[in-house]
Formats: structure tokens, sequence, C-alpha cells
């Protein structure tokens, strides 16, 4: 029975890191409609109300279309 207490402590341990883990993730999920994936700015209300599935707030979004359309011109 010595190592009762020491796996119960183990097992609260990955309680908590599973916990730890899903809010993370919970935070991850609504964090990422309010802040640009590229630059960790916020993304503008406006653009959020009228893109919500934006992740990248509008100078990264056209940062990002500048740099694909020059890929397409170039090929
Ligand atoms: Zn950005």
């Amino acid at each position: 029975m010595g190592n009762f207490s020491f796996d119960l402590a183990e097992q609260r341990a990955e309680q908590e890191r599973e916990a730890g883990i899903a809010r993370a993730k919970a935070a991850l999920r609504t964090e990422g409609k309010f802040y640009c994936v590229a630059c960790c700015e916020e993304i503008d209300a406006g653009r959020r109300k009228a893109f919500p599935a934006a992740r990248r707030c509008i100078e990264c979004q056209r940062r990002l279309e500048r740099q694909r359309r020059r890929k397409w011109t170039s090929n």
C-alpha cells in the first residue's frame, strides 16, 4: 500500500494535465476568431462580423493574398 498516495497523486496530476489541455484547446477555438493566427493582433470587429471564419487580420490576409497572386502570376 506504500504506493497508494503516489498513485493517487499521479492520477490527479494526469487529470489536471488533461483538464489543462482541454482548456487550452477551448481557448484556441474561441481565441482563433479574435486573434490573427499570423501576427496575434486582435482581428477587427467589423472584419470578424463580415468573415466569422477569418483567422487573420486584414493586414495579414492582404499580405497573404498578395503573396499568392505573385506566386500564381510567376508560374
Ligand atoms: Zn495579422
